[in-house]
């Protein structure tokens, strides 16, 4: 019979393992705590305004990314980002060096992941507690729906390490031993919108002093309107160390922050605490695979961050799940 496989978490990772695996014709349920696919390349939306606030851009490095990166283009769910970007040094302002090409999704930041997941079997707002393997199959615990009625050939996670460490510790002490050595770091992400453009002249800047990391107007990217909105970053020591801060203090430091370069007093505003934002760490192959318990892991801290870094690994670990398959 065609064996059925569980993948947990519909951010860019899972979606590339479910698709790879879809089109070689294995069967996939993908499932989700979250209201849609996309996990961190998502766009917060409101009256008159919306704002990508997790991943603000991708870039591609691979030949098999690149190729992805076409194919995205041409369903136009993805496009070019010529943005204007400076740098500001805690000594001045200067240009950025060795330009690179940044793409965004289009319209907006999720529309990637919405292209990557159709016709799929996704369930959303599905939260995995525990996985348990008898010898019928992969059983599923979740918090909204308890056990899941079928049992499933293998299960692959798609999660953040932190996330994917206590459901791995039960099954696996060597994945779970991978998934902890991946230090995940914050991002407090404020979403400020104004009744006018601001009046400077960049669209993005990498910031190296102060709280704040990356700025960039959300209306200078392909395919967006509405109210003129900026994306304010955090970096992550300061995001550490503010972690349980009220959102209204972090609005205060972080638009100060805005204002000393240009920016001004927002309209109105949104914030968002990521816990586990970035990582820089990898696996060698970029994922992780138990052939003997049919279970795996993917996704950007296996890989080295990074929206290319998350499909990568997430095709890595359906390549290695095809080849058990093929193997018997
Ligand atoms: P995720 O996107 O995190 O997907 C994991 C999914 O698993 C989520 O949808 C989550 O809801 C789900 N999940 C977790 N636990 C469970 C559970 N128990 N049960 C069910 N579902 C679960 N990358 C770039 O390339 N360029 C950038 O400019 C950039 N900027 C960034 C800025 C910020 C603020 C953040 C947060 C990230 C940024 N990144 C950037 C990183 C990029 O977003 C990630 O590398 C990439 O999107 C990760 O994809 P993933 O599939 O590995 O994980």
């Amino acid at each position: 019979a065609n064996p059925h496989y569980a993948i947990i978490g519909a951010g860019i990772a899972g979606l590339a393992c479910a698709r790879s695996l879809a089109d070689a014709g294995v069967r996939v349920t993908v499932l989700d705590k979250s209201r849609g696919p996309g996990g961190r390349t998502s766009t917060r939306r409101g009256e008159g305004w919306a704002c990508d606030h997790g991943a603000q851009y991708f870039t591609a490095r691979h030949p098999a990314f690149i190729e992805e990166l076409a194919a995205w283009q041409a369903a136009g769910v993805a496009a070019p980002w010529p943005a204007r970007i400076t740098v500001f040094d805690a000594d001045g302002r200067r240009g950025l060096q060795g330009e690179e090409a940044r793409f965004v999704g289009t319209p907006r930041m999720t529309a990637p992941a919405r292209h990557l997941a159709q016709g799929l079997d996704l369930r959303v707002q599905i939260t995995v507690n525990a996985l348990q393997r008898y010898t019928h199959g992969w059983e599923i615990a979740t918090a909204e729906r308890g056990m899941l009625p079928e049992a499933f050939d293998g299960v692959l996670l798609a999660v953040p390490s932190p996330q994917a460490v206590p459901l791995l510790q039960p099954l696996s002490p060597a994945l779970a031993a991978a998934a902890r050595a991946a230090r995940m770091q914050a991002c407090w992400a404020l979403m400020a919108r104004f009744d006018a453009p601001l009046e400077v002249d960049f669209d993005a800047a990498f910031v190296n002093h102060g709280p704040l990391r990356w700025i960039a107007r959300d209306r200078s990217k392909p395919g967006r309107g509405g109210l003129e909105t900026w994306s304010l970053h955090a970096s992550a020591e300061w995001s550490e160390a503010h972690i349980e801060d009220a959102p209204e203090r972090v609005a205060l430091a972080l638009v100060g922050a805005f204002e000393a370069l240009g920016g001004r007093m927002p309209l109105g505003w949104a914030a968002h605490r990521w816990r586990y934002a970035i990582t820089e760490s990898a696996l060698d192959g970029g994922c992780a695979w138990d052939a003997a318990q049919a279970l795996g892991v993917c996704g950007d801290w296996a890989n080295g961050g990074r929206v290319e870094g998350a499909w990568l690994s997430g095709r890595a670990l359906a390549r290695r799940v095809l080849d058990g398959l093929a193997a018997g």
